[in-house]
């Protein structure tokens, strides 16, 4: 088990099933204002902190909800915005308008430093996830960019069709730009299959919807390095996120990702001084403003705890 704690939720796996699979149980948060939304936050946990650089799982929906997200600022991380139903409009400090369906990609890397919104129309269906990849050391300070991508590669076997979001799954790349090694991927499943995933990796998976036996409704399942497939039966949609276990410890605090308390401290006086973020244009709203730092040091962290 290396370096790996042992958890009380950790459960095993019957035969055939690599030990050391968790069942990593969410959390609900208000998200937004007055007419707050609710999402399961899944990742960072208490014990596991990350999946590869994966290093935040939001999901919400299906719900009728108005997601309104005013200009907040980002560091050191990219945010992967998928959706099952609905719409969200994506507006940025580089000037980017650009609204996403499901089966689309908006890939947002902050680098050094970027600000966005995002708002759904009033009262309609809404249905997705909101990841983060946390951008290791050597890459964390790259200008900041934003990518749509309307269609994404799909690797399909007996029993699945895997719409690769990010990384690499069985030999199928995404063009989404990506900074380290992992996969991100939509995986319709229809009767029993087995997927293809690199045994160096992490995996961690979600169900969307429909019925998947592996994957209970709600929590993120962790699997270890180690296997070259996932089995899954049923019928439904599951997402699928993996990676190389990432060596660094950050600290994420906010929306930002930095390695220090004092890089944070820094990047939270710069956005209250409306200084290195830009501005979003368009929003109809005031940008949100930091929460206060805690009292305590923020320590950097590894992947688990
Ligand atoms: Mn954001």
């Amino acid at each position: 088990m290396s370096n790996l704690e042992l958890d009380p939720r950790e459960i095993r796996g019957g035969a055939g099933e690599v030990a050391g699979r968790e069942v990593l149980e969410g959390r609900e948060v208000p998200l937004g204002g007055p007419r707050a939304m609710t999402v399961s936050r899944t990742l960072p946990g208490v014990h596991r902190r990350m999946i590869g650089a994966w290093c935040f799982v939001d999901a919400y929906g299906p719900e009728q909800a108005t997601m309104r997200v005013p200009p907040h600022p980002h560091t050191g991380l990219q945010t992967v915005s998928w959706l099952v139903a609905g719409e969200v409009l994506h507006r940025d400090s580089l000037g980017t308008l650009q609204e996403i369906r499901p089966g689309r990609l908006n890939l947002m890397t902050a680098g050094r430093g970027i600000s966005h919104s995002e708002e759904s129309p009033a009262g309609s269906v809404l249905h997705g996830v909101q990841l983060w990849v946390a951008l290791p050391d050597a890459s964390r300070h790259v200008e900041p960019g934003f990518e749509h991508h309307p269609t994404l590669p799909v690797l399909s076997g007996p029993g699945f069709a895997a719409t690769v979001v990010m990384g690499t799954l069985g030999g199928v790349t995404s063009p989404a730009t990506a900074y380290s090694p992992l996969a991100g991927a939509e995986i319709a499943v229809d009767g029993d299959c087995e997927v293809p995933v690199d045994p160096a990796f992490e995996h961690g998976l979600l169900l969307l919807d429909g019925e998947v036996a592996e994957v209970g409704r709600g929590p993120l399942v962790y699997l270890p390095p180690g296997r070259s497939g996932v089995r899954l039966s049923g019928r439904g949609r599951v997402l699928l996120i993996g990676g190389e276990p990432f060596g660094e410890e950050i600290v994420m605090w906010w929306n930002f990702v930095g390695r220090s308390h004092d890089e944070i401290a820094a990047y939270r006086k710069e956005w209250m001084e409306g200084e290195g973020f830009g501005t979003v244009e368009g929003f109809d709203g005031a940008p949100l403003p930091a929460p206060v730092l805690p009292g305590t040091r923020l320590k950097p962290r590894g992947r688990v705890r």
